[in-house]
């Protein structure tokens, strides 16, 4: 079975001043230290992109953008782009939260153009894939889940989609202190992975992420992370104080050393 790296991932969404997130992010930094067995990341708000980075200096913590543009600069006011993220110190960035979807209004072809502008940047793309609870209720989850994945992968090979890393959250579970039980998770992780195989090869879909978000929590992290195709988590609200969030690195540890 291929062996993937645990990838624990903090979405900060609209929240934390600049010296807020300078605590925080220091925190995280200092339980962490140089060498971690997953990985971790944190997605400040942009304007805190530089304090952040600067607490993180010296441990493994990376730091996450929460969304950037396709182009890399021009007439797009209030955007941020590749570039902008990699010479802010990013190497990863969320796109396609379904907050992003839902309430800005991004659509499956701008998130597919994002992935490509990010793996040209050699940024890692965390694309946020899920259903709302009316489409569960209709069965249609599966037809949801797996069509955000065609459209946001469509045009891209292999070797390009390499670093691309998924979050499967159910907009049911965002925010709201439901959680999907482990098995229907795992369910749903595995049918991913299955259509990345069909869509690209069954190499590069073994070796792909597919993280969970949705209410994750320090109680909930190790039975979700125990689950075979639960590769790491995608954390808002836990991840905004270091005493639940540390945690849950711990069980991104645990999980890798299993
Ligand atoms: C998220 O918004 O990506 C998320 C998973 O939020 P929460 O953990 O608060 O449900």
């Amino acid at each position: 079975m291929t062996k993937r790296t645990p990838l624990i991932a903090g979405n900060w969404k609209l929240n934390k001043t600049i010296d807020e997130s300078k605590a925080l992010a220091g925190a995280i930094a200092a339980h962490v230290g140089a060498g971690l067995a997953c990985e971790a990341v944190v997605g400040p708000v942009a304007t805190s992109f530089a304090a952040v980075k600067q607490s993180l200096e010296g441990s493994a913590v990376g730091l996450a953008a929460q969304n950037t543009h396709w182009e890399d600069s021009g007439a797009w006011t209030g955007e941020l782009s590749p570039t902008l993220l990699v010479d802010a110190g990013c190497g990863y960035c969320i796109i396609g939260h379904s907050e992003r979807r839902q309430f800005f209004g991004e659509t499956d072809e701008g998130v597919r153009k994002k992935v490509g502008a990010l793996l040209v940047h050699k940024v890692v793309p965390i694309l946020c894939v899920g259903e709302s609870l009316e489409q569960r209720e209709a069965g249609k989850t599966l037809d949801v889940v797996l069509g955000q994945i065609d459209a946001a992968t469509e045009g891209y090979d292999a070797v390009a989609l390499a670093p691309l890393v998924v979050a499967y959250e159910p907009i049911w579970a965002i925010g709201t202190g439901l959680t999907a039980k482990a098995e229907d998770a795992q369910e749903v992780h595995a049918a991913i992975r299955g259509r990345l195989a069909e869509l690209k090869g069954q190499s590069w879909a073994d070796s792909v992420r597919i993280l969970y978000g949705g209410s994750v929590k320090p109680s909930n992290a190790d039975e979700l992370l125990s689950q075979p195709d639960v590769d790491g988590a995608l954390v808002g609200g836990a991840s905004l104080t270091p005493d639940n969030f540390i945690p849950i690195i711990d069980a991104g540890v645990r999980r890798a050393e299993s």
